[in-house]
């Protein structure tokens, strides 16, 4: 099952694709992530793309869609991914259209996490990482157990650069840009499930996994 997770920053991408990849044993695949450990690794790659995500600002769509082919080079994709922040532009539909075209794949479910503003500024800027394993906790949804220690490995939690609140600012101007031709791009392919996203995210989590279901049903029905 090859799955695209959209939504704005702060939807909760992250958190149901780690989720979903958990339980569908498929592998979690976030631009965000492999941008954020080139940063950590400063490879050259991210030190192109420190200071756009410093910003709130896009990386541009060749470093990134470079990095996700050599990504889909890696055996595990055979099965399938969860894949969360990518597409963030229409230009990045088509690049990874044509991506999986060349390994015989296609996209399965596209699902559109819908969340309101507010929701969306409650939930980043709570938002805590853990720098060792990458977890996110929330000051208040989900505070850690110790303070600033992740639960998990015990790794101390941090606020990335990008969920300060003038930059949460940028990074959904950006998106609101964006957003309209990629979600017209998948809706007319029949391939984009809007969903409620504001609430619980196990609610949230069961509806994709019905989704999924229902996908696997129809493709064996054909
Ligand atoms: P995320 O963890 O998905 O919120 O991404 C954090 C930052 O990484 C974004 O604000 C962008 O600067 C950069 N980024 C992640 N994915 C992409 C993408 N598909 N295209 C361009 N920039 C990206």
């Amino acid at each position: 099952m090859k799955i695209v997770l959209l939504g704005p920053p702060g939807a909760g991408k992250g958190t149901q694709a780690k989720m979903l990849a958990k339980q569908l044993q498929l592998p979690h695949i976030s631009t965000g992530d492999l941008l954020r450990q080139n940063v950590a690794q400063g490879t050259e790659l991210g030190n192109q793309a420190q200071d756009f995500m410093n910003r709130g600002a896009l990386v541009p769509d060749e470093l990134v869609s470079k990095m996700l082919d050599e990504r889909f080079t890696q055996p595990d994709v055979k099965k399938g991914f969860i894949l969360d922040g990518y597409p963030r532009t229409l230009n990045q539909a088509k690049v990874l259209d044509t991506l999986l075209q060349a390994r015989n794949m296609l996209i399965d479910l596209v699902v559109y996490l819908d969340t309101s503003e507010s929701v969306i500024i409650q939930r980043l800027s709570g938002r805590l990482a853990c720098s060792v394993c990458g977890t996110n906790f929330h000051t208040q949804n989900m505070p850690p157990k110790k303070p600033m220690t992740c639960d998990h490995c015990q790794g101390s939690l941090y606020q990335r650069q990008d969920d300060k609140e003038e930059t949460i600012r940028k990074r959904l101007e950006v998106y609101r840009k964006e957003f309209s031709p990629l979600f017209d791009y998948y809706e007319a392919r029949k391939k984009l499930h809007r969903i409620p996203a504001d609430g619980d995210s196990k609610i949230v989590l069961d509806t994709i996994i019905g989704l999924c279901a229902k996908r696997q049903d129809d493709s064996v029905k054909i």
